[in-house]
């Protein structure tokens, strides 16, 4: 795979770094605290942290909260929680916001060269202003304002008193240029909200594209990461770090975000899947954010090792979802204990079975890893098999349980179907059968051969648990305007039954693999001495081929 040892962005810093633009390397992970992190976030994490490594370099984690309204406190928390649960550590901790002063005298510097002015039309007439991709940009009286009067303004933005939308602050680059983006881009603006680290401090607040070089100039980024759809922003980026006077001069690189299959990335509809109750919160195991798939079970190896392996491109891209799966079903398979579970109970009695008797049988812990050694599991006159493990009339072909036929149950003994017992609606309840004490496993008995191996748990020793199994989330086969209309309905199936008594221990997020019903994770949120509840991770098999 010539993604993972090697991508585009590895090239131009081996090339800074050869050709001495600069002697050491800094990225920086810049998330806006707006919501939780999402898998697509984990590939810009996993990208800025480990290329830094590679290279000697460092990386920050900074806070871009640059616009008050949306931003919050709970969101920077879990943002932290989430990138060290990955595994890394940053540099600096830092805040956008606590470079207001600075770029506030950015901006002042701008004004004074006659590179920015305060702007009186509105937003809308700024829109009409600005042209199209055929038609030049018009410009605005303001445009010819001193210096002068300008820094005048931009002190009584700050100052507050304008209303918001009133005045902006522009930067006076090129009202005909063929780029939109550089027309005279608004740089400032005002509004009269109290900022979660700011306080009443500022009423006025820069515009992202200008905040955003600025913050990288000061920390001395050098390697600025960011996704394809800010390539027309690059010469703004560019104009500012040329513009402003601040020594660094960071440089913007752009590749292609991650887009997964049945699933919706941004953190605007992903709360909405929460403000409007179609998810348990934004750890909800469904989710395709860090905390939802943390709950789910799924390990910050097989994350990071899914983020490695789908590369870095410049071409936008979808990427099937089951290759996430693919890669936690490999991190999991030898490390997780594999064990016994039944999710719909169906009660068998061994009739010949002495009455009041319990066995201990030896089983592996997981076959594939011997190291992992032995458990002891109960047999007794009374277990449960799964209700579709046996079927009154079957099709042919059907080698599971059925009147007069014999299966073996995993661990223990054959055993042959001798008595339905229905109730009165006619619903199987019951059923009878005996055992042949020669065929236990392990003895190595090979008098005759049986086609089905059941899974099962005896009665009296099992423990109850909770089962829940999830389905996608979003469905890219339904069609809708809305991305609401791709909610998929079924999305969560919830079985109650049991598992092995030795998984009275089981504590939030042990992970198990139940024979037949695939990785479970032990839910970190509902679980209690009182109840387990597991959260399947993935079914054991997959159609999928990397
Ligand atoms: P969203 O649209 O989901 O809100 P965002 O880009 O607005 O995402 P930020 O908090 O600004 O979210 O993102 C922090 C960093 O994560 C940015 O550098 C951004 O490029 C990167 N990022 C966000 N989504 C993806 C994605 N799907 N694939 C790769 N990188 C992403
Ligand atoms: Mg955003
Ligand atoms: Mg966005």
């Amino acid at each position: 795979n010539p993604n993972n040892s090697s991508n585009f962005i590895k090239h131009i810093v081996k090339e800074d770094l050869a050709e001495g633009t600069y002697d050491h390397i800094v990225t920086r992970f810049p998330p806006e605290p707006n919501g939780y992190l999402h898998i697509g976030h984990a590939k810009s994490i996993v990208l800025n942290f480990e290329l830094a490594d590679e290279f000697n370099g460092e990386t920050n984690l900074r806070f871009d909260d640059t616009n008050p309204l949306k931003e919050d406190q709970e969101y920077v928390d879990a943002i932290k929680e989430d990138i060290e649960w990955l595994g890394y550590e940053w540099e600096g901790l830092r805040y956008a916001s606590n470079y207001f002063d600075e770029m506030y005298n950015q901006a002042v510097i701008l004004i004074k060269k006659g590179l920015a002015y305060v702007e009186d039309l509105s937003q809308e007439e700024i829109r009409e202003y600005r042209g199209t991709l055929t038609e030049p940009g018009k410009e605005s009286k303001s445009r010819s304002r001193s210096a002068e009067e300008n820094l005048e303004l931009f002190e009584k933005m700050r100052n507050g008193e304008f209303a918001n939308g009133e005045k902006v602050l522009r930067a006076k680059i090129d009202m005909a240029s063929p780029n939109i983006n550089l027309r005279d881009p608004v740089i400032y603006r005002i509004s009269h909200t109290p900022h979660h680290n700011t306080g009443e401090k500022w009423c006025i607040y820069p515009m992202y594209s200008f905040a955003h070089p600025l913050e990288d100039a000061i920390e001395g980024v050098t390697h600025s990461i960011c996704t394809l759809e800010f390539e027309d922003q690059r010469p703004l980026y560019e104009w500012v770090v040329e513009n402003c006077e601040i020594d660094a001069e960071p440089k913007q690189i752009e590749f292609a975000r991650l887009n997964l299959t049945n699933t919706v990335m941004s953190k605007r509809k992903l709360k909405q899947l929460v403000d409007e109750n179609y998810v348990d919160g934004w750890d909800d195991p469904r989710m395709p954010t860090i905390s939802g798939l943390r709950r789910r079970g799924f390990t910050p190896e097989s994350i990071k090792t899914f983020c490695r392996e789908i590369g870095v491109s410049k071409a936008d891209n979808l990427v099937d979802v089951r290759m996430l799966e693919h890669f936690v079903r490999e991190d999991l398979k030898l490390t997780s204990p594999r064990t016994m579970s039944v999710l719909r109970p169906l009660k068998v009695v061994i009739t010949n079975y002495p009455e009041g008797e319990v066995e201990w049988l030896d089983a592996d812990i997981n076959p594939e890893n011997p190291e992992m050694g032995t458990r002891k599991i109960p047999f007794s006159r009374e277990i449960y098999i799964e209700q579709s493990d046996f079927m009154e009339n079957p099709p042919k072909k059907y080698f599971r349980l059925f009147p007069g036929n014999e299966v073996r149950l995993k661990h223990a003994y054959f055993i042959k179907c001798n008595e339905v017992i229905k109730d009165d609606e006619g619903n199987v309840v019951e059923l009878h059968c005996t055992y042949d004490p020669e065929t236990k496993s392990g003895t190595g008995f090979t008098g005759r051969k049986v086609k089905g191996t059941l899974h099962w748990v005896e009665a009296t020793h099992a423990k109850e648990a909770e089962f829940r199994l999830y389905n996608s989330l979003i469905d890219d086969e339904k069609s809708g305007d809305d991305f609401l209309d791709f909610v998929n309905p079924d999305s969560l199936e919830v079985a109650h039954g049991y598992v092995e008594p030795n998984m009275e221990e089981a504590k939030a997020h042990d992970k198990y693999q139940f024979f037949r019903h695939g990785y479970f994770n032990v839910d970190p949120k509902e679980t209690t001495a009182y109840k387990l509840v597991f959260n399947r991770i993935v079914e054991l098999k997959s159609s999928f081929k990397l």
